[in-house]
């Protein structure tokens, strides 16, 4: 059975990066099935122009929007004044529940090869796709650990989505193994690979770090997908995708703590 059901034991899944593309499809999908959460908060940075998502939220009143990075500078979703804004709205939302479930799905790809990556370049991704979702983490962070003190859906204590978890969205091209031979020869993009593989380390890191608090964390690889980013000719659409997402992340249990699974559940080299 699909691991996505599991998502109704669970009282509140944040997603970053929501106005479009992967994060509003995970918000969707989550708002629509018959596994929804308790409360779906969908961050983005200008809730403004994120039409879409404020239809989703008018139609469905278990999601919430809040503001997370700024909209002025393309490199401000680690603009800790507004994390820690949103910690306080999101604090406000779930009270003594705290947060079940973290999505850290913002992202972007700075493309540049060797001949034309700028050290600019690589800090803009590294800073988005990698510090960013360790300040974001590290700041929800006793919210988190409130959820999982609380041991989850029957209070069983098993890690998993139903007591806390940190999901990073990150990228098959971050893969330092997979970045060999034929495959190598595709996708030359230092700033995002880079950035991913930082994001895969930083995923590993704060696995050790929050077991203790019985946090689940983990790094997730949605496939290649028809958004802003993936492009037309990706072969996945984000439903397809995302469904396959969902039905992983419902399903994760200790065993998948610390891993870097892709989005039909195999594990990846790292
Ligand atoms: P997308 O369509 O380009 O959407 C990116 C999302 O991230 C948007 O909501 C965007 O918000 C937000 N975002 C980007 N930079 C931000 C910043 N500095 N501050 C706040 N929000 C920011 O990308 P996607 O395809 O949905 O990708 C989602 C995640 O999946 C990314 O982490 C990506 O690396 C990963 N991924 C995607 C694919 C694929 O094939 N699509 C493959 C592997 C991994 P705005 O609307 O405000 O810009």
């Amino acid at each position: 059975m699909s691991g996505a059901v599991n998502f109704k034991k669970c009282g509140s899944v944040l997603v970053t990066g929501a106005s479009r593309g992967l994060g509003l499809q995970i918000v969707d999908s989550l708002a629509r099935g018959c596994f929804s959460p308790g409360k779906i908060v969908a961050t983005t940075r200008n809730p403004a122009s994120t039409q879409k998502l404020q239809e989703l939220a008018e139609k469905h009143p278990n999601i919430h929007i809040i503001t997370l990075g700024k909209a002025e500078k393309n490199h401000d979703v680690v603009s800790q004044e507004s994390i820690e804004k949103s910690v306080e709205e999101v604090g406000q939302l779930v009270q003594e529940e705290g947060l079940n479930c973290l999505i850290n799905n913002a992202g972007i790809n700075v493309v540049a090869d060797f001949q034309t990556v700028t050290a600019e370049m690589m800090i803009e991704n590294f800073h988005t796709n990698a510090v960013a979702p360790l300040m974001i983490t590290k700041a929800f962070q006793p919210l988190l650990k409130r959820a999982a003190s609380r041991g989850g859906a029957g209070g069983t204590g098993s890690m998993g989505i139903q007591r806390a978890a940190v999901i990073n969205m990150t990228s098959l091209l971050g893969s330092v193994e997979l970045n060999w031979g034929e495959r190598a020869n595709n996708l030359k993009w230092y700033p995002y690979r880079t950035s991913k593989s930082a994001l895969n380390m930083v995923s590993r890191c704060m696995a050790v770090d929050l077991e203790p608090d019985g946090i689940l964390c983990m790094a997730i690889h949605p496939g290649w997908v028809r958004t802003d980013m993936g492009g037309s000719e990706a072969p996945l659409s984000p439903e397809e995708s995302v469904s396959s997402l969902l039905s992983v992340i419902g399903g994760l249990t200790e065993k998948d703590h610390g891993s870097f699974l892709n989005f039909t559940g195999e594990s990846l080299p790292w």
